[in-house]
C-alpha cells in the first residue's frame, strides 16, 4: 500500500475543484438511492445543494438483491442526472455495474462509483482504473481491509490514482435493528495504512433514517473526509432504500449539526 502520501483526490465539478482530503472541509454527497423521475431528482438536487452538499448521488443502474425489484432507469436516468448537474452545478456520483456502460456513465459522472457488490469485480476495477474520472470504491459487505485496499490497488495499478474509499457497513449477525454494522474503526485504521481519502455512508451502514444523523456525526468526530447520505423527497414512496433515506428537511437539520462539529462545510 502507498503509505504516507498526503495527496488529496481533487474532483472537477461544475462549481470548481472539490478536494477530498484531511486538510479540507468534509465533502458531503447526498441524494436518492435511485433516480426515479425528473421532478424528484431536480427537487432533491436543489435541496441538497441549498443545504451545502457538493455532490448529488443517484443510481441509474441499481444492484438489487432481487431481480424483480426496481433495477434503475438506466440511460434515461443518466440524462436526468446531467440535467440536474447543469441546473445546480453539483458534481454527480453514480454507480457503474457493467463495463459496457462505463463510457456513458463517465460522460455524466464526475466520480464513478463501484458498489459493494462489485468491489472484487477485478475486470471492472481494471476498466475504471483505465479511465480518467475519479472512482468511489465501496467496501464489499464482507471484505477485509486488506481485500478492500487491494481492490483500490487494482484501480491505481491500471493508471487511475484518484480513488476514494467508502465504508458502507459490513454484514451483521443482528439484522433486527440495523441493516449492517457501520465499521467506523476503519477511519483510524485506513489512516494508518493509506493516503486515500475516506468516505462514510451511514445510510447503507445502518439502513434506518433515524440512526443516520448520529452515525454521520460520529464519523466526523472520528475524522472522515467525506459523507454519503441518502435523501429522498418522499422516503415512504421511494423505489429503493426509502427506510434509510432522510427527508430534505431532516438533511437540512443534519447539515447544520455537522457545521457545529467543525471540519464540515
Ligand atoms: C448505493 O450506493 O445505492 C448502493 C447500492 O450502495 P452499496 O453498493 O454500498 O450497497
Ligand atoms: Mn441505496
Amino acid at each position: 500500500f502507498r503509505h504516507g502520501q498526503a495527496s488529496d483526490v481533487v474532483v472537477d465539478t461544475p462549481s470548481g475543484a472539490v478536494h477530498f482530503g484531511q486538510n479540507h472541509p468534509v465533502v458531503v454527497v447526498a441524494g436518492p438511492c435511485s433516480v426515479e423521475n425528473e421532478t424528484m431528482i431536480v427537487e432533491t438536487a436543489r435541496r441538497v445543494k441549498a443545504a451545502g452538499a457538493q455532490f448529488l448521488r443517484g443510481g441509474a443502474y441499481k444492484p438489487r438483491t432481487s431481480p424483480y425489484a426496481f433495477q434503475g432507469h438506466g440511460e434515461s436516468a443518466l440524462e436526468l442526472l446531467a440535467a440536474a448537474r447543469t441546473e445546480t452545478r453539483l458534481g454527480i456520483i453514480t454507480e457503474v455495474m457493467d463495463a459496457a456502460e462505463l463510457d456513458k456513465i463517465a460522460s455524466v459522472a464526475d466520480v464513478v462509483q463501484v458498489g459493494a457488490r462489485n468491489m472484487q469485480n477485478f475486470s471492472l476495477l481494471k476498466k475504471v482504473g483505465a479511465q480518467p474520472k475519479p472512482v468511489l470504491l465501496k467496501r464489499g459487505m464482507s471484505a477485509t481491509i486488506e481485500e478492500w485496499l487491494m481492490a483500490a490497488e487494482y484501480i491505481m495499478a491500471a493508471g487511475n490514482p484518484n480513488v476514494i474509499l467508502c465504508e458502507r457497513g459490513i454484514r451483521t449477525f443482528d439484522r433486527q435493528y440495523a441493516r449492517n454494522t457501520l465499521d467506523l474503526s476503519v477511519i483510524p485504521v485506513l489512516r494508518s495504512l493509506t493516503h486515500l481519502p475516506i468516505m462514510i455512508d451511514p445510510s447503507h451502514g445502518t439502513g434506518k433514517a433515524e440512526y443516520v444523523p448520529s452515525m454521520a456525526l460520529a464519523a466526523i468526530a472520528a475524522g472522515t473526509d467525506s459523507l454519503m447520505i441518502e435523501v429522498h423527497p418522499n422516503p415512504a414512496k421511494a423505489l429503493s432504500d426509502g427506510p434509510q433515506s432522510l427527508t430534505p428537511d431532516r438533511f437540512d437539520h443534519l447539515m447544520s449539526e455537522l457545521a457545529v462539529i467543525g471540519k464540515a462545510v
